[in-house]
């Protein structure tokens, strides 16, 4: 399995990140992809890409909930790094206005300007939304050329939601430890979405999967949402993760 989506940079894990990679491993997970937040979070995906090699990924990106007045510089300043890294995506983008719609303008035009990034470099986008679906398709519809490809990391839309995002390209929806948890409705979305559009992800250290829900999640409990996906669409877990693997290494355009 792979984890498309896993912040193990983040200090929730600087006690104890070589036993968490190593329990990683020991639970079949063969590769991770690191979604960038901010400039400072850098560094650390940096350093931990140091410390673990090919078995991680980097991307680079501002979340949007670190979108704010200062916004434009902080993008001039990964704008330049772009050439700097191999990156394989420019995430986590998006729009969130859950706690705050302060900054929504300005995540718009963040957003906008970092998918313009993902054309420039081939590379696919990691869309983080939340409470701003409507923001990130009228993004989509006015972007003015080709769209890149790209994921809606946790998605936590209804099927019209999937089918509205479709009308704008043939885009992936990572799934996440939500999906185990008894009144989410995010297991409606699976057959609608497929197999085949499927990505899994932790989002760790966050969103705990049942049976370890409100904990701090680890890489090592992808399998929970592995079965538990499997179990709803009537299909082995090998299935699940083959082919979900299949998918990250094709979108990402990773060779493991
Ligand atoms: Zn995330």
């Amino acid at each position: 399995m792979i984890d498309s989506h896993s912040h193990i940079y983040c200090d929730a894990f600087d006690e104890d990140r070589d036993q968490m990679i190593a329990r990683a491993r020991e639970a079949g997970v063969r590769h991770i992809i690191m979604p960038n937040e901010n400039l400072e979070s850098l560094n650390r995906l940096k350093a931990v890409r140091d410390a673990y090699g090919d078995y991680v990924s980097l991307t680079i990106g501002l979340h949007p909930e670190d979108v704010n007045d200062g916004f434009a510089s902080v993008l001039a300043k990964m704008r330049a790094m772009l050439d700097a890294e191999p990156w394989v995506a420019v995430g986590e983008v998006g729009i969130d206005l859950y706690w705050d719609k302060t900054w929504r303008d300005q995540q718009v035009e963040a957003l906008d300007e970092q998918l313009h990034w993902c054309v420039e470099k081939d590379i696919p986008f990691i869309l983080h939304c939340r409470d701003g679906l409507d923001e990130c398709l009228w993004v989509l519809d006015n972007f003015g050329g080709p769209l890149p490809r790209g994921v809606f990391h946790s998605f936590m839309g209804t099927v019209q939601d999937v089918e509205a995002v479709r009308r704008r390209g043939d885009f992936y929806f990572g799934v996440n430890g939500i999906v185990t948890f008894k009144k989410s409705a995010v297991k409606e979305i699976l057959p609608v979405v497929g197999l085949d559009r499927l990505l899994l992800e932790t989002d760790s250290p966050y969103l705990a999967p049942v049976p370890h829900r409100g904990k701090r999640n680890e890489s090592a409990f992808i399998p929970h949402i592995c079965d538990f996906v499997a179990a709803q669409l009537g299909v082995t877990p090998e299935a699940v993760s083959d082919t979900t693997d299949r998918n990250v290494t094709e979108l990402f355009k990773i060779e493991l």
